[in-house]
């Protein structure tokens, strides 16, 4: 399994994420503490923010370990959004390690990440073609496929889960998306945490810091956030 987190509210620079909290995802690619799947996140890493300069979402992702990229931590000061999607992966048996099979994966305003796994053929037809042959990749194309329909976040993650999900009973689907405005987060086999700040909130398969607030997201739900502030959280 792989560790994703997101922030959606105020401004704030990615290594909110990554490297300023205690259990960041610096540090939980080597010591995660409720990874179900895997130990070490090693298998590259990702993250996404949204600048006023571009119209769609900027995109910076790796396939070494977050650790030896000595140029992270300075543009992770810089990288700063009201809306943030990180990721470090331990990449499933099987799958390639290799850029294009890092999250998050990128469309339009789009950004989308996958902890978890799933068996290909229950995939392959819910999206015409994926940049690579790693399952998650093919999830994100299943979800931009039905977001480019018009269907909204939440409806479409929550389509692909369900239904990736009915075809392999061993799958584990938890995704994390976002727009620039919005997120929404699926538990289906794996650890979701949310906590509310001030000034928005901190979505992550596990807590980034040991202050309270920390709750968890029951399996097989929905979490969706709006920039209104508020959560919601729906069952699957
Ligand atoms: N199956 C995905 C991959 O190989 C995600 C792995 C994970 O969650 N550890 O990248």
């Amino acid at each position: 399994m792989c560790r994703h987190a997101a922030w959606l509210g105020a401004p704030r620079p990615a290594a909110t994420l990554i490297h300023e909290p205690e259990h960041g995802l610096h540090t939980q690619s080597y010591a995660p503490r409720r990874q179900r799947h895997g130990t070490v996140n090693a298998d590259g890493f990702g993250m996404g923010w949204y600048d006023p300069a571009r119209a769609e979402p900027v995109r910076y992702r790796r396939s070494i370990p977050i650790w030896a990229d000595a140029n992270l931590p300075a543009l992770a000061q810089v990288a700063r959004s009201g809306c943030l999607l990180a990721a470090v992966r331990c990449a499933t048996t099987g799958m390639p390690v290799e850029e294009s099979a890092t999250a998050p994966f990128t469309d339009g305003l789009w950004l989308l990440s996958h902890n978890g796994r799933v068996a290909r053929e229950a995939v392959r037809d819910l999206a015409d073609d994926a940049e690579s042959a790693c399952d998650s990749a093919w999830l994100a194309a299943a979800v931009f496929q039905r977001l480019r329909t018009g269907l909204d976040l939440g409806q479409s993650v929550a389509e692909v889960v369900v239904k990736a999900g009915a075809r392999d009973p061993g799958a584990r689907l938890n995704l994390l998306a976002c727009d620039g405005a919005s997120l929404a987060a699926t538990v289906w086999g794996d650890t979701l945490f949310h906590r509310p700040a001030e000034d928005g909130l901190l979505v992550a398969s596990e807590p980034l810091d040991d202050l309270p607030g920390w709750q968890a997201v029951p399996e097989r739900s929905l979490l969706l956030a709006g920039s209104s502030g508020g959560v919601c959280v729906q069952p699957l």
